[in-house]
């Protein structure tokens, strides 16, 4: 029984179940609101600072690993100044006193260079730490921001959890009531719509998704429901014209046949 062939009818029934069980995801996902963007933003934002945290940690590893370098290249040089003032002592001219003098110069100037960098380095540490702290200080911020919409988040998801299994078997249902292609270009109408109906009734003689009038004519076919009608201006499905008039508040630019109007519903437009 289930491969027989839907008529018209069911299948519209089905669009039309389809789309206020899809209407009511759409609540429920509105519901939830920012916060599953917003918890994924943060975490982003974390992992960010998490990078920059490392590569400052990673900065100042470099920075002791060139005052540590310094420091040897301070002790070879003072080793060698000890070394030639010792030979020096057993000079046998004035020639080979000065050219050791210049070497132990030269050691001299090494040693300087080496201290001024050793101290360069140690202020550049001083200022990648204090950079440290600061962005470890809003890390925290934000670890703490996300720990609490985390909580939030979950108690959202909690509460309409059931809710939303409970339409997505719904869904799965009615979809298979319904030919594949009519789904797919379901989805698609309902992904171009702003208010994401897709299926919608003639109300007041006018499409419910797009509020363009719709012929008295049309609205006999599609009280038929011997096929499958769309409106002209939107593309929707149309499942069904209502009978009760339910005021609604006008929309801006609709436009009304009057021809078989009251007076009342004349003058209202
Ligand atoms: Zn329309």
């Amino acid at each position: 029984m289930e491969k027989t062939e839907k008529t018209v009818e069911q299948r519209l029934a089905s669009l039309h179940k389809l789309q206020s069980v899809d209407s009511k995801l759409d609540e429920i996902k509105k519901m939830r609101g920012a916060l599953p963007d917003e918890v994924r933003d943060l975490e982003d934002e974390i992992a960010k600072f998490e990078t920059r945290i490392s590569k400052f940690q990673n900065e100042v590893k470099d920075f002791e690993q060139d005052i540590e370098n310094r420091k040897q290249r301070k002790k070879e040089a003072e080793k060698l100044i000890g070394k030639y003032k010792e030979q020096q002592m057993k000079v046998r001219n004035d020639r080979e006193f000065q050219a050791i003098a210049k070497e132990i110069e030269s050691e001299d100037l090494e040693i300087q260079l080496s201290e001024k960098r050793m101290r360069e380095a140690t202020d550049k540490i001083t200022r990648k730490k204090t950079d440290i702290d600061s962005v470890n200080e809003q890390l925290k911020d934000l670890q703490s921001t996300l720990a609490t919409k985390r909580i939030e988040l979950k108690n959202l998801l909690e509460e309409s959890e059931e809710e939303e299994a409970k339409l997505l078997k719904e869904r799965e249902k009615q979809t298979k009531n319904i030919e594949e292609r009519l789904v797919r270009s379901y989805d698609r109408l309902r992904g171009n719509a702003a208010n994401g109906l897709a299926v919608v009734m003639v109300k007041r003689d006018a499409c419910g998704g797009c509020f363009h009038v719709v012929p008295p004519q049309r609205q006999v076919e599609i009280k038929e429901k011997k096929k499958i009608i769309v409106c002209e201006h939107c593309g929707r499905v149309f499942a069904g014209v209502e009978d009760v008039v339910i005021p609604v508040v006008e929309p801006k630019k609709a436009t009304r046949k009057i021809g078989s109007k009251t007076k009342d519903e004349v003058e209202e437009i």
